[in-house]
């Protein structure tokens, strides 16, 4: 069009024009750095739990987890002071209470406009008042599965990396293992959220689906030897590694094992119960980390280099049967704990220790594992043998709703934790 205009004032125009087709029309996914506040992940320190806060350039508010019923309190006003007042997005990966609970306190003090969960059936008191709470105050529940994908405002999305339909059943851990995996993608910095996934959920992940690649991982189950298997962080490449857990916790999490395996992938590691909230802020291209508590950042986070000599000995769930079929207080050598020995040479196990949740213990006998070898160790009465070992107790140990079996040498140094 001619223009009694001069050039420059129309080059002007002709360059707004561009300029609003950018902003308007083709939108953040050109140029993720056009919104002008940050994207901001902090992954809160509620004690021994999960629980991270999602904040969008644009203001949306996403929760996933919420730690324990006791943290919902602190929680709950943690998030007010930073000018929460209304969840948009609140995500449970799975129902143990360490994820779920504090969730009750956010749902009645919050606005909350939907809420994602895996839809496990899972019986236990605390999920149960959190779903009639959602229901009582007309809370949309999605089921969520892998493949599902989000915009959660103009600039950052989700795509679902798991859990597959159906469930996964069968595994060391099912409530575990079917947490939801969130892979969150702000420009160029994704972020992988892990819930309390164990190693036959990463082998699921690995094997088909979108690339878990991510700057940024929340380290899953909490630093948990049973997670975080070398191949699955080697898929995901991680430069940071978060692990959301309590100080002094009675799981000794995280588990040496594992916060070696993060480190040998380069990735550095922060911990919540040695750095209190730890901040993640991002423009799309680049990113800080940001923990609560500096100080800790002078100093090597608390880690032992495992001893060269680790015994290799650990739970083993491929012999175990934690719960016995028929009435586990009337069949309680089918109820057992496996132990394989995993190195090139006999374990000496005398005086070891084997305990669970509630610390029912058992020390061994005069008993070396030879290497390669198994040895079950029954819940209830006979002649103790290479292979077999009895505890002598009179009631079932194993809790069927789930529990953890802990394993201690001869000096109470914690060899291998197995949850199930
Ligand atoms: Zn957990």
């Amino acid at each position: 069009m001619s223009s009694w205009r001069g050039r420059s004032l129309r080059s002007a125009f002709t360059f707004c024009f561009a300029a609003l087709l950018s902003l308007f029309c083709f939108g953040p996914r050109v140029t993720p750095s056009t919104a002008t506040a940050p994207f901001r992940v902090t992954f809160i320190d509620v004690g021994q739990g999960d629980s991270a806060w999602l904040s969008t350039p644009d203001g949306w508010d996403i929760l996933i987890d919420g730690g324990r019923e006791s943290e919902g309190p602190g929680l709950v006003s943690y998030l007010q002071s930073q000018g929460v007042s209304d969840i948009e997005v609140l995500v449970l990966t799975h129902p143990h209470a360490d994820h779920v609970g504090g969730l009750v306190e956010v749902v009645e003090n919050l606005e909350v406009d939907q809420a994602l969960t895996n839809c496990q059936p899972y019986s236990t008191d605390i999920y149960q008042d959190f779903l009639d709470l959602l229901v009582s105050e007309g809370i949309p529940i999605v089921c969520v599965q892998d493949g599902d994908t989000f915009a959660w405002g103009a600039y950052v999305s989700g795509v679902t990396l798991h859990p597959p339909d159906p469930l996964m059943s069968g595994t060391g851990s099912d409530a575990n293992n079917n947490s939801i995996v969130l892979l969150v993608t702000y420009g160029t910095i994704d972020f992988l959220f892990t819930g309390d996934i164990e190693s036959e959920a990463e082998v699921a992940i690995l094997s088909g689906g979108p690339a878990p690649d991510a700057e940024i991982l929340k380290v899953a189950h909490h630093g948990s030897n049973t997670s975080s298997t070398a191949s699955f962080l080697a898929a995901v490449g991680a430069q940071d590694a978060m692990v959301s857990v309590g100080i002094d916790n009675r799981f000794a999490l995280p588990s040496p094992l594992a916060l070696e395996r993060v480190r040998a992938t380069g990735a550095a590691v922060h911990r919540t119960d040695l750095q209190g909230n730890l901040v993640v802020q991002t423009d799309g291209n680049t990113y800080t980390v940001s923990p609560e508590r500096y100080v800790q950042i002078q100093m090597p986070v608390a880690f032992q280099a495992w001893p060269a000599d680790l015994p290799e000995v650990r739970v083993d769930p491929g012999c175990s049967q934690f719960d016995a079929p028929g009435s586990d207080n009337h069949n309680l050598n089918q109820e057992y704990v496996c132990f394989t020995n995993w190195g090139g040479s006999p374990q000496l196990m005398t005086d070891w220790r084997v305990e669970d949740e509630r610390g029912h213990t058992f020390t061994f006998p005069s008993f070396a594992l030879n290497a390669g070898a198994s040895v079950v160790l029954h819940t209830g009465s006979g002649a103790d043998s290479s292979t077999d070992l009895y505890w002598g107790q009179a009631r079932a140990v194993w809790n069927n709703a789930g529990d953890r079996a802990y394993l201690y040498d001869a000096t109470w140094s914690l060899v291998d934790t197995y949850s199930y």
